[in-house]
């Protein structure tokens, strides 16, 4: 019995959880290879306006495993932030991201696109992250102003003050922040107010059934009119049909991410997109 084992005493009672902490292990050594044999990739997903021009992307990170091809952030996220290496990742990832800002600036028609990158609390909460970005954003040139950080509202669960204070500094030099999977969390709204964003990221649980779900539509409508009153923007993920889109427009939507306009894609792929739905500039008739 656990209790006549003594309080210190730690047992597997489950064999299953023996296989889950051996799976984890061989996880986290595939996952190190993995980073120094560089493996992992960007993906872009567009972002549009009301309009459907693209604005930026989300880059999301995918790791092209040798034996089983391409893995999906879900299946490998958790035990990156666990083990720690989720801030050297991290930082490849606002590496490659800061790097890809430069050479879009050095372009006319990338010039004004916005990059967004995930950053995980873990990696948000070292200590000498501020120092890193923005030492990182001088070395290679990249415009803070380009840059959107997504935080999620985990985050905000201890330290919320030092959190808003590095915020702060980031946002001093330029860099935005948006809330992702906004309403799915613990943020309460006297937090919200407190903190140094500008924008809100509406979560696709909610987008998945706006249509049908008129819960869904009524949280979306708050989110949307509370951004807007809070002088944020608010951008609907996970919108994958025109009526979905078109239901959001009616509410004041005017920023969009979702299959609907581009799935997540290798760079040359939404370079390509970009081109595809940038609309050359008119010629001024003199
Ligand atoms: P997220 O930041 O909320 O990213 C949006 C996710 O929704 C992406 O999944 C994207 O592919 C997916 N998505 C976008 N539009 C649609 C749509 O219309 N329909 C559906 N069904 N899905 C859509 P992905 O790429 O698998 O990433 C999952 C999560 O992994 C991300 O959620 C983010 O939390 C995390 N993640 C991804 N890249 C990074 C990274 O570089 N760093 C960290 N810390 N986390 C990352
Ligand atoms: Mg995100
Ligand atoms: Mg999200
Ligand atoms: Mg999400």
């Amino acid at each position: 019995q656990a209790k006549a084992a003594g309080r210190n005493t730690l047992r597997f009672f489950d064999p299953s959880m023996q296989a889950i902490v051996t799976a984890r292990a061989a996880l986290n050594a595939d996952l190190r290879l993995g980073l120094q044999q560089s493996q992992f990739q960007l993906y872009y997903q567009p972002q549009v306006d009301g309009e459907g021009r693209p604005t930026g992307a989300e880059a999301l990170l995918r790791w092209q495993h040798p034996q089983r091809g391409m893995v999906a952030p879900i299946e490998f996220i958790p035990a990156v932030e666990e083990s720690g290496l989720i801030i050297p990742l991290g930082h490849w990832v606002l590496e490659t991201a800061c790097t890809q800002l430069k050479a879009w600036a050095a372009r006319e028609e990338t010039a004004n696109l916005n990059l967004a990158v995930n950053v995980s609390p873990r990696q948000f909460r070292q200590p000498d992250f501020v120092e890193r970005v923005l030492a990182m954003l001088e070395r290679i040139g990249a415009d803070p102003r380009k840059l959107k950080l997504e935080l999620t509202e985990t985050l905000l669960l201890d330290n919320v003050e030092q959190t808003i204070e590095k915020m702060a500094a980031l946002k001093a030099r330029g860099v935005g922040f948006s809330l992702d999977d906004f309403g799915t969390g613990y943020c309460s709204l006297s937090y919200l107010k407190h903190l140094p964003i500008c924008q809100l990221k509406i979560d696709r649980t909610f987008v998945k059934d706006i249509l049908s779900n008129p819960s869904d539509a009524a949280i979306t409508k708050v989110i949307l009119t509370l951004a807007q009153s809070m002088g944020l923007t608010a951008i609907a993920e996970g919108v994958e049909t025109e009526a979905q889109r078109d239901f959001l427009a009616n509410q004041g939507c005017v920023a969009y991410q979702g299959y609907l306009f581009g799935r997540p894609m290798p760079l040359a792929e939404f370079e390509q997109f970009l081109m595809r739905t940038t609309t050359p500039p008119k010629l001024v008739d003199a």
